[in-house]
């Protein structure tokens, strides 16, 4: 079973408008496979909170394994690129950062990592300057390009794989770019990335 790595604050201007500082070395959480939802699936609209939030974000998924890899060689280590949703209870996520406690139950809740199909990363031209967007409902909400990352891609896996010994299906969310805003029931969620493709869920009434 793939685990599912999550970067935080990894776009200045998302980090800014959450009201947190640029981080210093990246921020990891992690997410449990049971989070993914496959594209065209509906999501279920979580019942322990209110405010759900769309973060578009690309991800990429580990081929060879790894332990202490080195920047230089660490996009060898990635075989598939997509792109995702982390949605986040941010009524929750707010109240458990207040009180400095771990942030899953507002991030790691079941249905919370809708996941287009994955391309071959070597279909992309260059990952470290790919866009993409989110949109609600048929209207852009969030546009980004991973030329933006304050740690980009290459400098995420060496990190992870200094703590954990990366396996091949580890996925890796590598953060959002500003413009996340909440969902309502009904609506239709769309992610799309230049040459991986569009994908489509319904957020359950
Ligand atoms: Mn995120």
């Amino acid at each position: 079973m793939s685990r599912v790595f999550c970067i935080g604050r990894n776009y200045a201007e998302h980090a800014s408008e959450l009201g947190n500082a640029i981080p210093d070395r990246p921020v990891v959480f992690m997410k449990p496979a049971s989070a993914l939802v496959e594209a065209g699936s509906t999501v279920p609209f979580p019942t322990h909170g209110s405010d759900l939030q769309h973060e578009v974000e690309i991800v990429v998924r580990v081929a060879r394994a790894g332990r202490n890899i080195a920047t230089p060689s660490a996009m060898g280590h990635l075989d598939a690129i997509t792109v995702g949703v982390d949605l986040t209870l941010r009524d929750l996520q707010s109240a458990l950062k207040a009180r400095g406690l771990p942030w899953e139950p507002a991030k790691a809740f079941e249905g919370s990592a809708p996941i287009g199909k994955f391309a071959s990363i070597d279909q992309v031209p260059d990952p470290g300057s790919l866009q993409f967007s989110c949109a609600v409902n048929g209207e852009i909400r969030q546009q980004g390009s991973t030329e933006d990352m304050i740690f980009p891609m290459p400098v995420l896996v060496a990190h992870l794989s200094s703590i954990w010994t990366l396996r091949p299906g580890d996925l890796i969310f590598t953060g959002t770019p500003a413009g996340v805003a909440s969902l309502r029931p009904g609506d239709l969620l769309t992610a799309s990335a230049d040459t991986v493709g569009e994908f489509h869920w319904h957020i359950a009434k």
